[in-house]
């Protein structure tokens, strides 16, 4: 190949173009350009192998930084990008096997690679808060290095396309009015022909392995989040993308916060006498770290004590949520002989005494205009 042309122009999208854009382009132009579609058509096949060499480095954030910092000479021999990927040695079939390994995603039987992995992680509630490495085990496919990815005994065979679906992987098959498609029965879906398949990987050209990865965890991260790792997910045979790895995150609850978006709730019991006498409490914070609320005299169950800032951090952005402390007034129980005297006391003087407790004057006179029919 002497001439390149930009792979941006290949894929025909922007400079810019985000990761969903030109996986869009690539399909696009893959669907028109296979040569399926243009039997025997030179010119089609060239531009489908440069679809697919594009779509091969910019899918892939890394080799995408090292094209737009040195162009096609990051994927020369002995250029900066060391080694790159070859491409125009794969054949048919491999292209083929990298389009519909890409397409069809999903697993669908072991030969199916670059299919995308998720997994479930679980962190607590600080670590949500903080923010979290973890190291996760992934169950996945990698390449055979007994063959080198290419299914055959023989490292140097070519794989061949299968005769039969001419590398599709598909046959369709006429039932009634409609047309079916199936897997094909010869090469069982992979497009290809291994006639002396590797004794490791049984011509699928990849080993199943544990891969360990170290996932950062943003802080603020909500329950049910899914973080999107490009490529960790399976590899396959030589040529074909990896799948995407996706992360669930589950948050596990907290003893005594709870959250709401970026806010923090926390119900913190105070006693009657506490409440009605007015005190100052000190309250967790979820750092680990304390501070201190005034709760004013006469304050009610359910009323709020917003401490601002001490929330959750929110994604993408440098807001911080706020915390709400939740005043639970507390009946005493047990009452020893002495503070039944005093609240008896108490009471006495508190039942001649309507502005004392608005809440209760107003039900009653309520109550009493209830039973005389006038509610
Ligand atoms: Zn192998
Ligand atoms: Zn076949």
């Amino acid at each position: 190949m002497a001439t390149k042309i930009d792979y941006y122009a290949v894929l025909e999208v922007s400079r810019d173009a985000n990761g969903d854009e030109i996986k869009r382009a690539y399909r696009k132009l893959a669907m028109k350009y296979h040569p399926d579609r243009n039997p025997g058509d030179g010119d089609a096949e060239n531009r489908f192998k440069e679809i697919n060499e594009a779509y091969d480095v910019l899918k892939d954030d890394q080799k995408r930084a090292a094209y737009d910092r040195f162009g096609h000479a990051a994927f020369e021999s002995g250029g900066p990008g060391a080694g790159g990927f070859d491409f125009g040695g794969g054949g048919l079939g491999d292209i083929f096997e990298q389009m519909f390994g890409d397409m069809m995603g999903g697993r669908r039987g072991g030969r199916r690679s670059g299919a995308d992995l998720q997994v479930q992680v679980t962190i607590t509630f600080a670590e949500a808060f903080a923010g979290v490495k973890k190291k996760i085990t992934v169950p996945t496919r990698v390449t055979c290095e007994s063959c080198d990815g290419t299914g055959s005994a023989d490292k140097d065979a070519k794989p061949e396309t299968c005769p039969s679906c001419h590398g599709a992987g598909k046959v369709r098959a006429q039932q009634g009015f409609f047309f079916v498609e199936r897997p094909c029965p010869t090469c069982h879906g992979s497009g290809r022909l291994i006639r002396n398949p590797c004794k490791e990987c049984h011509g699928t050209g990849t080993v199943e392995k544990n891969r360990t990865i170290e996932v950062a965890i943003p802080a603020g991260v909500e329950d049910g989040t899914r973080i999107r790792i490009s490529g960790e997910g399976e590899s396959g045979g030589k040529g074909v993308p990896a799948g995407d790895l996706y992360v669930h995150v589950s948050v596990e609850q907290h003893a005594i916060f709870q959250r709401d978006g970026a806010n923090i709730y926390c119900r913190v019991p105070v006693r009657m006498a506490q409440a009605a006498l007015g005190t100052e409490i000190e309250v967790p914070v979820v750092d680990g770290s304390r501070t201190k609320v005034k709760i004013p005299a006469g304050t009610q169950t359910g009323e709020h004590f917003r401490l601002r800032g001490k929330g959750f951090s929110v994604l993408r952005s440098s807001a911080r949520g706020d915390m709400y402390i939740q005043v639970v007034v507390e009946t005493p129980r047990h009452l020893t002989k002495r503070q039944r005297e005093l609240l008896e006391e108490f009471e006495g003087d508190a039942a001649g005494h309507a502005k004392g407790s608005p809440e209760s004057t107003g039900f009653f006179s309520k109550v009493k205009d209830f039973f005389e029919g006038k509610l």
